[in-house]
Order: structure tokens, then C-alpha cells, then sequence
């Protein structure tokens, strides 16, 4: 039948909490959604297309809790000042740079992530944007690049006091109208959360405003929380108290709330986020980069935090991700630690976030949205259900990503890009912004 593909005879992993291993399984895809997965002999459907999915495995597209679109065209940027902490890195790169970001900007600075993340099997990007000069339609641009690529994203855009009260009431704005917007369009591929910087950054005023607007909506926050020791001096220093406290004291926790690093939270602030049930989102590798710390997703798990992992835009290969938050985890405990959590905050806790916005993602199971990739990898090792995660970081994270498919879209095929988009001309444009930028740096 037309709009239907037949992944036949391959290995799947159909991800989720009780995650199992077929071995010589075929999925029928039909709609955009997951028709039906069965051995390979039962399944005698014909489809338009065929794919064979031999000598592959077969699982849920990867989902990145946590991005910045935006910080694309910082890549070879050598002209900033040597950073000695977390703060330093903000003053002398991002703030510099978002500064600079015009429309055309963030349009490809998103696009071009977007179309690696086809390559690295990455279906679901949740982004927090910042163009503080070019506010006003930045995530409908965003948005076009997410249409333009077929995947799915949450967009927010980063609320901030830091450069003055113009910026804040427009990036509320801006907020509101995408909010609206993707409420009105009821589209399982593009979602809306209520974009806020972090604590140090947002007056109480700004915090009360946006609760109220939120409030509205219950669309969740989507914040930087505790991410660097800095973050909680300004509040304990400003406002007597630590950053979860405060975000809890002006409503900013909530089961749809996303708050990205929470590097230097004691345990009454994770009782505070486990209570009100807002996730919590781990970037290992930025956070080492930044030298900030590692978050302790142990004590998380224990606490009954859901977490799950996001990349803060160092790439968009979440297996690279994973397996720096598995040695980063081993470092900070010992080796015997951390190793089921990080698994399922990529495998389990993702999907489970990214559902509190979408329908249906980030599982393979019937009725649920085809966002599916096919991996070359032919197991040296017995390969069952109960050791999957160690196939996962040693494994298949080494393998190339061969087919990735989204709302049963084929967007890349043996390991060619399937888009109707011109690469070459996307990153020389994007080059040229680049350059434009750099020069007043
Ligand atoms: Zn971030």
C-alpha cells in the first residue's frame, strides 16, 4: 500500500522501561505510525517500500532533552578571551555571540544541527534559543528548518533581565506567540515550552510574570538550573535562599518543566523537584567542557527525580553523550556506579519527557509514530535483551547510523541524506554569517 514501508527480517530494539530485544522481526510502517512488528515469517503485508534491515538492528530514534540550536556557528571561533569559569564562558562567547544572531542566523545555525542529527539518528530535539537582537519570529524560523528536515523539536526562547527590560518583554513575547501558535496547530511535530536563561539572570519580577503567563498555557518551563556553583551564590547571596527554592516559590517546577544541568543541587532541592515532578536534564559533556562539575544522577534516581540527557549543544550524537556521562559518572563514584542510570536517561527517561509534549514518540510499538533508525551492527558477543546497554555504549555507539526515519518519513537511506535541501549551499550561507559575526567579535 502507498505510504507504507517494510522494514523486514532485522533485530529490534523496541525501547521503554521493559525494552526487548527480536531477533529476525519485521515492522510494517503505515501513516507515519507503527503498524504492526512481528517475526519475519508471519508478517506477509506487501509495502511501496521495502527495507532490509539484515545485518542491522532496528530501534526508537534518539531523542536530546537538551540543545541550543543557536551555538552552531561558534564552531572554529578563535578570537575569544581564555575563560577561567562558567561565567567567563558566558560573557566572552554566548552573550557575545547570540548577541549577533540575526533571523537568517538562527534559521541555519538550527538547520544545520538539524540535518546531522538526521546522519546521527537524533529524531527529537527539545531547544532553548537566544537572539536577543532579532527576538521577535526567531522560533518560527527555527520551526521552518524543524519542517524543513522532517524531525521533531520543542522550542522555547530564553527569557533574560541580562540585557534590559525591552529584551525581556519581547522574549515573553515571543514566547507566547509560539505557545499559542503551537497550541493552535495541534502538530505532533512541533511543541512549545516557556523559554526562561536561569536564576542568576531573571528578576523575582520576571519570574512572577512569567508563572502568571505560563499558568495560562501549562505548557512547563524549559531553564538552566544550577548549572555552574555560581548560580546558587546569587541566589543564596541576593536572595537568601537556594535556586530550586526560588523557582519553587514563584511556580516554576512543575511535571512539565524541564530543567537542564542541576550540577550543584543538595537534597532538599531534590526533594522540592521530585515533589513537584519537573525533570531534570544531564549534559555530561558540557558540563566537563565547562568545568563546572558532574551532577549526581545517583542520588537523583534514589530521590525518584526523572531524568534524562541532553547534549547543550555539544553534538547531537547522543551515544558520543552517553558514553562521556557513563565515564564521567565512573570518576566521580567509582566504576561499578552509574551505569543503568545513564542507559535509561537516553533509552527510557528521554521518551518519557519528551511524551509530557509529544504523542507516541521514542518507543517501537504499535500505534505509536514511526521515528525509527536502522544500525549496521552484527553482534561479535551473545546479544539478548538483559545486555543490551552493554551493546549500546561499547557497541553500537561505534556503528554507523544506516536509515533514519521520522512519522514514517524516509529522511536518510543508506547512510545518504534524502532531504530537498542543498548542503553545500546551506553551510557556504551559513559561512558567510559566520564570518559576518566573527568580525565584530
Ligand atoms: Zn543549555
Amino acid at each position: 500500500m502507498k505510504n507504507e514501508i517494510l522494514i523486514k527480517n532485522t533485530t529490534v530494539w523496541t525501547g521503554g522501561e521493559k525494552g526487548k530485544l527480536l531477533k529476525n522481526h519485521s515492522v510494517l510502517i503505515s501513516q507515519g505510525k507503527i503498524k504492526k512488528i512481528a517475526p519475519y515469517a508471519k508478517i506477509k503485508e506487501k509495502a511501496a517500500k521495502t527495507l532490509d534491515g539484515k545485518g542491522k538492528l532496528l530501534m526508537p530514534g534518539f531523542i536530546n532533552a537538551h540543545m541550543h540550536f543557536y551555538s552552531t556557528l561558534a564552531r572554529g571561533l578563535n578570537k575569544i578571551k581564555p575563560s577561567k569559569n562558567f561565567t567567563e564562558i558566558l560573557e566572552n562567547l554566548w552573550w557575545k555571540l547570540d548577541k549577533k544572531l540575526t533571523k537568517d542566523a538562527s534559521y541555519y545555525s538550527a538547520l544545520i544541527p538539524l540535518i546531522t542529527a538526521v546522519r546521527k539518528g537524533t529524531t527529537t530535539l527539545i531547544d532553548h534559543h537566544a537572539s536577543p537582537y532579532h527576538i521577535k519570529g526567531s522560533l518560527f524560523e527555527i520551526e521552518k528548518g524543524v519542517r524543513e528536515t522532517g524531525l521533531r523539536s520543542a522550542l522555547c526562547y530564553e527569557v533574560s533581565d541580562r540585557d534590559g527590560e525591552e529584551k525581556t518583554k519581547e522574549g515573553i513575547k515571543e514566547n507566547l506567540s509560539f505557545i499559542e501558535h503551537a497550541a493552535k496547530i495541534n502538530d505532533n511535530r512541533i511543541k512549545a515550552l516557556f523559554g526562561l536563561h536561569a536564576s542568576f539572570t531573571l528578576s523575582d519580577k520576571t519570574l512572577e510574570q512569567a508563572a502568571a503567563y505560563e499558568r495560562n498555557f501549562k505548557c512547563g518551563f524549559h531553564v538552566h538550573c544550577a548549572e555552574a556553583q555560581a548560580d546558587q551564590i546569587n541566589s543564596e547571596t541576593l536572595r537568601n535562599m537556594r535556586v530550586v527554592e526560588r523557582f519553587d516559590k514563584f511556580g516554576i517546577l512543575g511535571p512539565k518543566t524541564i530543567l537542564a544541568h542541576c550540577v550543584h543541587i543538595n537534597e532538599r532541592e531534590m526533594d522540592l523537584i521530585s515533589q513537584s515532578q519537573s525533570a531534570v536534564v544531564h549534559n555530561p559533556q558540557s558540563n566537563a567542557n565547562n568545568s563546572v562539575g558532574i551532577a549526581d544522577i545517583i542520588k537523583m534516581k534514589e530521590k525518584g527525580i526523572l531524568f534524562g540527557l541532553g547534549t547543550d549543544a555539544m553534538t547531537v550524537n547522543m551515544t558520543e553523550e552517553l558514553r562521556c556521562g557513563l565515564w564521567l559518572q565512573h570518576l566521580k563514584n567509582d566504576p561499578s556506579k552509574g551505569f543503568a542510570e545513564i542507559c535509561q536517561a537516553l533509552t527510557v527517561n528521554n521518551a518519557k519527557i519528551a511524551n509530557r509534549y509529544f504523542e507516541k514518540i521514542g518507543e517501537i510499538k504499535e500505534g505509536w509514530e514511526a521515528d525509527l533508525i536502522l544500525i549496521d551492527y552484527i553482534p561479535c558477543t551473545p546479544f539478548e535483551t538483559d545486555n543490551f546497554y552493554g551493546h549500546l555504549v561499547f557497541g553500537i555507539s561505534q556503528s554507523q547510523v544506516d536509515t533514519t526515519i521520522s512519522g514514517g518519513k524516509i529522511l536518510m537511506e543508506n547512510k545518504k541524506i534524502k532531504l530537498n535541501l542543498d548542503e553545500e549551499k546551506i553551510n557556504k550561507k551559513a559561512a558567510e554569517i559566520a564570518k559576518k559575526i566573527w568580525s565584530s567579535f
